[in-house]
């Protein structure tokens, strides 16, 4: 069965459109580069198609189904993805000095908003019959596509850099994948799940190459323009790593505005470490690239963004920008992140708030203006970091005096 409303697969370079049920990663017409393909819609189709309330009750991204891209008769492979919370953070707003919002898609189902994405790759890999389902992957990517693979019953053998956290390794092997960890850096990793696509054939949900994969991202995005309608925030911030979650959002969230279910479309601020930059130094132009890539925010140390256009276009078409933060401004937004609002986001979650508090103090955002701030990543994933943002424990002997020394006679002070 044909998907009716995905009119085509357009190249981001060149124009060239392809059929949508074919499978294609990108575009042969460019050497050397990949030619990174577009999913275009017949959004009068989506639209007589899509009648559900925008009251705010979102159950799971699938409420959406009328704009991913699967046939009509695929049964969604799904984990209860999306419909994350958002919440008013007033005590993070004190500390910051800006009024902001927090959406927590650390709370998908393996801990990551790629599990929006995952579900849509995992639910077109077993309509099309796959038998095995690969990507390579910081960790996460890896960690929520063995989640949805096991949930489909399809084979997973994942590609990451072996000095992802532990707890990036340990999720997927439960998941029951095969875990291969590769003693080289992420950009090595995906390369060799490049070559072995194309040598053996198994299905890639690689983002950015997969053009499926960035759609399911769009979901964030539609429910932030849904959950924020009437009172849309002049800033959006996202983390980037090869670019594509900022784009998801920003396609999303202007999809609705372009229907008419909101007035405005937000600012998109994309934030990078100042060790995995390729994105930020592209957007203003910087001629020397450094293209290794080295962070606490594992999630986002990627040294070749394999999305640098689409994250690019987020950024222009919303009259947005970037800008970049140190690891220890990482590990400290973490830190006041869990402390003001109780929210826990491993480093590459946490880095849009370091991102906020370093464009108030560049003027980039004005303290008069509104901003929400995407967590994509739940703390658990990286407790090695936590630590290093936290501090240690205090140690102390099993007897009250202990407690007496430390908080005097009355223990309440
Ligand atoms: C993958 C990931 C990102 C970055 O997404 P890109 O699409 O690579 O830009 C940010 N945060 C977390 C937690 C991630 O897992
Ligand atoms: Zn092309």
């Amino acid at each position: 069965m044909v998907m009716e409303h995905v009119t085509s697969l357009e190249c981001t370079l060149c124009g060239e459109t392809y059929a949508p049920d074919q499978i294609i990663y990108t575009c042969p017409n460019h050497e050397g580069v990949a030619g990174i393909l577009e999913v275009q819609y017949d959004y009068d189709l989506i639209n007589d198609r899509f009648d559900e309330p925008l009251d705010g009750v979102i159950e799971s991204q699938w409420k959406y189904r009328a704009f991913l891209p699967i046939n009509d008769d695929a049964p969604a492979v799904t984990l209860n993805e999306g419909g994350t919370d958002l919440f008013v953070t007033p005590n993070l707003s004190d500390e910051l000095g800006v009024d902001i919002r927090i959406k927590d898609d650390g709370r998908n189902p393996t801990g990551v908003l790629k599990d929006r994405a995952t579900s849509v790759s995992v639910t077109k890999a077993a309509y099309l019959g796959q038998d095995v389902i690969t990507c390579a992957s910081t960790g996460n990517a890896a960690a929520s596509l063995a989640g949805y693979a096991a949930r489909a019953g399809l084979p997973c053998r994942i590609f990451v850099p072996d000095a992802a956290p532990e707890e990036k390794l340990a999720q997927p092997l439960v998941y029951g994948a095969d875990v291969l960890a590769v003693d080289g850096s992420y950009d090595e990793a995906y390369d060799l799940s490049m070559d072995v696509t194309e040598a053996f054939g198994w299905y890639n949900r690689n983002a950015a190459v997969n053009p499926f994969q960035v759609e399911g991202k769009r979901t964030v995005g539609l429910e932030l323009a849904e959950q924020t309608k009437g009172d849309v925030p002049d800033w959006l911030v996202f983390s980037m790593g090869d670019g594509c979650t900022i784009y998801g959002g920003w396609k999303g969230f202007r999809e609705f505005y372009d229907l008419g279910f909101v007035d405005e479309t937000p600012k998109m601020l994309g934030v990078q470490a100042t060790g995995a930059s390729a994105i930020h130094d592209t957007f203003h132009s910087h001629d020397d690239i450094d293209d290794v890539a080295k962070t606490v925010a594992d999630s986002i140390s990627v040294g070749r963004p394999r999305n640098t256009v689409k994250a690019c276009k987020a950024l222009e078409e919303s009259d947005g920008t970037s800008l970049l933060v140190t690891d220890e401004e990482i590990l400290a937004a973490e830190k006041t992140l869990g402390t003001t609002e109780g929210i826990y986001a491993e480093p590459a979650g946490a880095t849009p708030i370091a991102g906020v508090r370093k464009a108030l103090d560049q003027g980039i955002i004005e303290p008069d203006e509104t901003v929400l701030a995407v967590v994509t990543g739940y703390g658990l994933k990286d407790t090695k970091s936590a630590m290093k943002a936290s501090g240690e424990p205090q140690y102390i002997g099993p007897d009250l005096e202990a407690v007496d020394t430390l908080y005097g006679d009355t223990g309440s002070s």
